[in-house]
């Protein structure tokens, strides 16, 4: 996938890039408001990183007791390997039971593992219940962030799918509206549901009940109601103590939406009367980055989404241009990890800005790993040969002062003469995405030597 080319057509409607930024800057502000009145932020963030990296530095040790006091409270704890495992044993679950019909909460990793489309072939009628989520569904799309998964759609889009496909009235987009419209549809589903399926924003070690973040309060309906829950859980979600929790619920509603606290926070332990808790636990390459130490931090991910709101590249090119199941820079490091040769062009979508190492509550350094990954794929002949033959031209360039003179002349020299319609035109599409800067009189050396009245 190479994401330029995969962004032309959301880069093409500048005003729905214009509206998709400002939309999605909006959180970063609030996240910014939030944080900024926790004197505590920094060291709350230090001890997140730090509960992480020593999880992740036992991790068999913590899924095993977490294995034990999950079972010792009345579930069913599964391991899968990978999403075809993951798949089947969900499946299993199902067809063990004569469930054919699921409501889902919110959940990445079944969107890594592509259950919908697996359990819809045979027979399952999977409902996600999130509103964004359904609203995607619907649309027939996959989520285009981690946290708002239909950012993406205007609310008069949002109108004209419910109107064709939930018969409101034509020309309705009021968001309170359409929020009711998708409550009274969801409702049915709920009720008729035969099993509910959530993903887990934690999984406890000591306690064995995972946690689930919502602010609609659909994963709590799904799980009351219906007979069987399953929590599909990936297994970089274990913190060690219940205590730990206090630090991570704190971090993650400021950074993901701006707000203090999510509106609900469930803690699932045990089946409810006379029902069935299963956890599938997942790994699908999650053990194969925890053995590469410089990427092993990116397994501390608590998918917040603060780092794609602050990405200067995924506010102007949106969700899809990542052409993977997470966006931004977190999916730009964790894609190429799961098929380094597919995703080889993601670790470039990024201006390196640091501003993602900057946001993120559980301090994974994005930027290093954004830039390790490039050297990795470069040195496995997987950058492309244009990418390649650029960083040849800046080596040499740099590395001699004389020829970065000259290039700089040449360039302002191009500047001034070659024709407007030549610099604007598709040889340049740098030139046709940005105002064309207008060449300074003299260069930087000179300007530095007139400045400081130096000779050298
Ligand atoms: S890498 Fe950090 S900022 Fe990005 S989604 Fe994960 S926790 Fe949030």
């Amino acid at each position: 996938m190479v994401h330029p080319r995969a962004a032309r057509a959301f880069v093409a409607d500048q005003d729905r890039v214009t509206w998709h930024d400002t939309a999605v800057w909006a959180v970063r502000q609030k996240r910014d408001r939030q944080a900024h009145a926790l004197p505590e932020w920094e060291e709350l963030r230090e001890v997140a990183a730090g509960i992480k990296a020593h999880t992740l530095s036992r991790l068999d040790g913590y899924l095993a007791e977490f294995e034990r006091n999950a079972t010792a409270n009345g579930a069913t704890v599964h391991w899968a390997r990978d999403a075809a495992e993951h798949n089947r044993i969900v499946h299993g679950i199902l067809r063990g039971r004569g469930a054919t019909r699921l409501v889902k909460s919110k959940s990445m990793l079944t969107e890594e593992c592509g259950l919908n489309p697996y359990l819809e072939a045979r027979g399952v009628t999977v409902t996600d219940t999130d509103l964004g989520e359904r609203i995607v569904q619907l649309a027939g799309m996959p989520p285009s962030h981690i946290v708002m998964p239909a950012i993406h759609l205007k609310q008069e889009e949002v109108g004209e799918l419910f109107h064709r496909l939930l018969g409101t009235p034509e020309g309705l987009s009021d968001p309170t509206l359409l929020t009711e419209a998708a409550r009274r549809h969801l409702r049915e589903r709920f009720l008729a549901a035969d099993a509910a399926l959530t993903g887990a924003n934690f999984a406890v070690a000591e306690t064995g009940g995972v946690v689930v973040v919502t602010n609609e309060g659909n994963a709590d309906l799904g799980i009351t109601l219906a007979p069987v829950h399953i929590a599909s859980v990936g297994i970089e979600k274990l913190v060690p103590r219940l205590e730990h929790l206090g630090v991570f619920l704190r971090l993650l509603a400021r950074s993901a939406t701006g707000q203090s606290i999510s509106a609900y926070t469930s803690h699932v332990h045990s089946p409810r009367p006379g029902g069935e808790l299963h956890i599938v636990l997942v790994d699908n390459g999650r053990t194969a980055t925890l053995a590469r130490p410089e990427f092993r931090g990116s397994l501390q991910c608590i998918r917040c989404a603060a780092c794609l709101n602050t990405c200067p590249v995924f506010r102007r090119s949106g969700g899809y241009s990542y052409g993977y199941v997470l966006q931004g820079p977190i999916g730009s490091v964790l894609a190429p990890g799961a098929d380094p040769r597919a995703h080889r062009d993601l670790p470039f979508a990024s201006s390196l800005c640091l501003s993602c190492g900057d946001v993120c509550p559980v301090k994974v350094d994005l930027p290093d790993q954004l830039y390790r990954w490039r050297q990795r794929l470069a040195a496995e002949g997987l950058a492309s040969w244009r990418r390649r033959l650029a960083m040849r031209v800046a080596a040499f360039v740099l590395a001699r002062p004389e020829w970065y003179e000259r290039a700089g002349k040449l360039v302002r020299w191009t500047l001034r003469n070659a024709p407007r319609r030549l610099l604007l035109s598709r040889l340049n599409p740098w030139a046709r995405e940005r105002e064309l800067p207008e060449p300074s009189a003299e260069s930087f050396r000179e300007w530095y030597r007139r400045e400081r009245g130096t000779g050298s």
